[in-house]
């Protein structure tokens, strides 16, 4: 399960970012994903709870945003949506699309003390 490696490098992230910005506890987190980012939001819930057990986070609360995935289409050059990695163009049905969005997860906020 991946999902368990991200819980930790989110924490990871977090206990670096507490020195640097002067906090001393998590209390929410707002956590960016795309739909590439094949990420299960339900996993990813439980493992956090999981992994910041005696950490700075917690129960912290974890909050998933959902950003859409982009892409560019090169056969008709139009920016158009995609849910997975090997979409079609949804305009022309072409399958040469570049991923310009969605394969992000990124912490976006934090509410620290
Ligand atoms: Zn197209």
């Amino acid at each position: 399960m991946h999902e368990m490696s991200i819980a930790e490098g989110i924490i990871q992230v977090l206990e670096e970012q507490a020195e640097a910005q002067q906090y001393s506890r998590v209390k929410t987190v707002w956590l960016e994903i795309g739909p590439l980012a094949m990420i299960e939001t339900e996993a990813l819930l439980f493992c956090f709870d999981a992994v910041t057990k005696n950490s700075l986070a917690e129960g912290a609360k974890l909050n998933i945003i959902n950003i859409p995935g982009e892409a560019f289409c090169m056969q008709c050059l139009k920016t158009v949506p995609v849910e997975k990695r090997y979409d079609s163009c949804n305009a022309c049905g072409s399958y040469q699309l570049q991923i310009t969005q969605g394969e992000e997860m990124r912490i976006k906020e934090l509410e620290v003390e």
